[in-house]
C-alpha cells in the first residue's frame, strides 16, 4: 500500500519507520529543511512513565485561577478571542473530575510504557546514539503539601506496574549528589528507575535517516496546504494531499493512505473535512547550558516540582524545559521566562554550566485537553491520525507509531488502548472513545 505521513516529527518519523518495516511504500512531508525541527527540536528529553498525570486534574482548575495573569507561572492561559481556545479550555476543565484523571492516567500509562518498551527495542536494533541516559527520573519537592498531594498519584503509579517509590529528603540527594547544596530546601522525591532520558532531535533525525535508508521517501521544504476527498458517508475518501513542493510549484501527491501527524497544526488541515480535532497548542521553553564543570551537572534526568521544570544531561549540554503558555501560535521568546529558568538552574547547580551563553527554544505541545492523543481511524476510510501528543510526545512517540502502523496494516496494536474511531478489545466491551 502507499502512505503518505504529513509531518516528520518524532510521531511521524516514528509512523513513517514502522509502515516502512510493516512492508508499505511510504512517503513524508514536511516543510522544514530536515525533520524535528519544530516541537520534536528541543524539548526536556524525559522518556517520563511515571508522570503521566495529565494537566488536567481535579487541582487544576483553582491553580490555573491562581497563575492568571503571572509571566513567569508555569501554566499560563492568556485570553484570547479564538473559539478554540475557549472551547479547548472548557474541555480542560471537564477533564478535572476525578474519573477522568484516573481514566486518562490508565491511558497515558498504557500507551508510554508500550512505547519504552519499543524505544528500547528500536535503539538496540538501530543503534542510534542520542546521548540516551538509563539512569531513572528523580522528581523532587520543595513543598510539603506538594509531596504529601504526589503519594497518592505514586501508589496509582505502582499499582499501574510503574516502579514510581516516593523517597526522603536524604534519599533524593544520594541518587543525585548534584542537589546536595538545595538539600535543606528538599521536602521529598519519588525516583523511578525504569524512566530514562535522551536528545529526541539526535534520535527523531537518526531514524529519519535509518528510514530513508531503507527506502522511506522524505519530502522536506514542502507544505502541506490541504487534504482532498471524495464520497460520503463509508464511502468517504481523501484522494490526495495538495502541496507546494521545495520549487514553488503546486502539486497533489495520490496514496492509498494518509496519515496527519502535524502536531498542532493538524486541527486547522482536519477542519475543513468536519474533523473537529481538539488539540491546541502550549507554548513551552528550554535552555540550554554548556556544562564546564561535570561533577557539578546532573546526570539523573530531574523533574523540579516546585518550578515545574525537567532537567535532562546530553553528554555535555544541559537541557531545562517546562512552563507552558495557551496563547495561540505563536513562538516568541518571553525574556521574563528565559530569564526565570536560568535563574533557577543558577540556583540549583551554579558551578556546573555556562550561564551567559544559554540557548534558548520555544516549542508548541499539540495538547489535548486530557493529555491523551488521537491515535487511530476517522470517518474518512483511507485517513488515519496520529496527534494530539501534548506533555509526552517523546515518551508515547515510538509506540504511537508503532500502533497506528499496526493499525493500517490491519493488524490490532498490543496494547490496551482507546485507539480513536476504533472500538476498544480489552475487558470485552466494544466501548468508542474519541470518535471523530
Ligand atoms: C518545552 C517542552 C518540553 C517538553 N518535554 C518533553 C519531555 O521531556 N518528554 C516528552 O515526552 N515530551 C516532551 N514534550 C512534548 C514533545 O516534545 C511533543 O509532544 C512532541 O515533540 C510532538 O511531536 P509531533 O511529531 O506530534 O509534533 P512536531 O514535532 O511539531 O512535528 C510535526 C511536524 O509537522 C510539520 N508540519 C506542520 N504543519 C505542516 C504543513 N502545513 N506542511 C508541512 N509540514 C507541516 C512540522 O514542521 C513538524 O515538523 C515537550 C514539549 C515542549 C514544548
Amino acid at each position: 500500500m502507499k502512505v503518505i505521513v504529513l509531518g516528520s516529527g518524532i510521531i511521524g518519523t516514528a509512523t513513517a519507520w514502522f509502515l516502512n518495516k510493516a512492508g508499505h511504500e511510504v512517503s513524508v512531508i514536511e516543510r522544514q529543511p530536515g525533520a524535528a525541527q519544530e516541537t520534536s527540536f528541543a524539548n526536556g528529553c524525559q522518556i517520563s512513565v511515571s508522570h503521566a498525570e495529565p494537566w488536567a486534574n481535579p487541582s487544576a482548575p483553582m491553580k490555573v485561577l491562581k497563575w492568571l495573569g503571572k509571566e513567569d507561572a508555569p501554566l499560563l492561559y492568556r485570553f484570547r478571542p479564538e473559539w478554540l481556545q475557549w472551547k479547548w479550555g472548557m474541555h480542560f476543565l471537564r477533564e478535572c473530575t476525578p474519573a477522568r484523571t484516573d481514566r486518562n492516567i490508565r491511558q497515558i500509562v498504557a500507551i508510554a510504557e508500550y512505547s519504552r518498551q519499543t524505544l528500547q527495542a528500536l535503539r538496540t536494533e538501530t543503534g542510534i546514539d542520542y546521548d540516551c541516559l538509563t539512569r531513572g527520573i528523580l522528581h523532587f519537592y520543595t513543598d510539603q503539601k506538594e509531596f504529601d498531594d504526589s503519594l497518592p498519584s505514586a501508589k496509582l503509579m505502582r499499582e499501574l506496574g510503574c516502579p514510581r517509590e516516593s523517597i526522603s529528603a536524604d534519599a533524593v540527594v544520594q541518587i543525585e549528589p548534584a542537589l546536595a547544596r538545595i538539600r535543606d530546601k528538599i521536602v521529598g522525591g519519588d525516583f523511578t528507575e525504569t524512566d530514562e532520558s535522551g536528545d529526541i532531535y539526535k534520535f527523531t533525525t537518526g531514524l529519519a535517516k535509518k528510514a530513508e535508508e531503507a527506502g522511506v521517501n522524505f519530502q522536506f521544504n514542502t507544505t502541506i496546504t490541504r487534504l482532498l476527498r471524495e464520497g460520503t458517508g463509508d464511502a468517504a475518501k481523501i484522494t490526495g494531499v495538495e502541496i507546494i513542493d521545495a520549487e514553488g510549484k503546486h502539486k497533489v501527491l495520490r496514496a492509498d493512505a494518509f496519515v496527519v501527524a502535524m502536531g498542532s497544526f493538524s486541527t486547522a488541515l482536519l477542519k475543513p473535512l468536519g474533523i473537529d480535532l481538539m488539540v491546541y497548542p502550549g507554548k513551552g521553553y528550554s535552555a540550554t547550558y554548556q556544562v564546564t564543570n561535570s561533577a557539578a551537572a546532573p546526570t539523573v534526568s530531574l523533574t523540579d516540582d516546585g518550578y515545574k521544570l525537567v532537567v535532562s544531561r546530553l553528554g555535555d549540554r544541559l537541557r531545562v524545559a517546562g512552563t507552558c503558555e495557551l496563547n495561540g501560535y505563536t513562538r516568541e521568546l518571553n525574556t521574563t521566562r528565559c530569564e526565570a529558568i536560568t535563574r533557577r538552574t543558577r540556583e540549583l547547580f551554579p558551578d556546573a554550566c555556562d550561564y551567559d551563553n544559554p540557548v534558548y527554544w520555544t516549542g508548541l505541545r499539540p495538547l489535548t485537553p486530557s493529555n491523551v492523543p488521537y491515535i487511530g481511524k476517522t470517518r474518512y476510510r483511507n485517513l488515519f491520525l496520529n496527534t494530539g501528543h501534548g506533555t509526552l510526545g517523546w515518551t508515547m512517540g515510538a509506540g504511537s507509531g508503532r500502533a497506528l502502523a499496526d493499525i493500517i496494516s490491519g493488524r490490532v496494536p498490543e496494547l490496551d488502548f482507546a485507539f480513536t474511531g476504533m472500538p476498544r478489545r480489552s475487558n470485552g466491551h466494544s466501548l468508542t472513545v474519541q470518535p471523530v
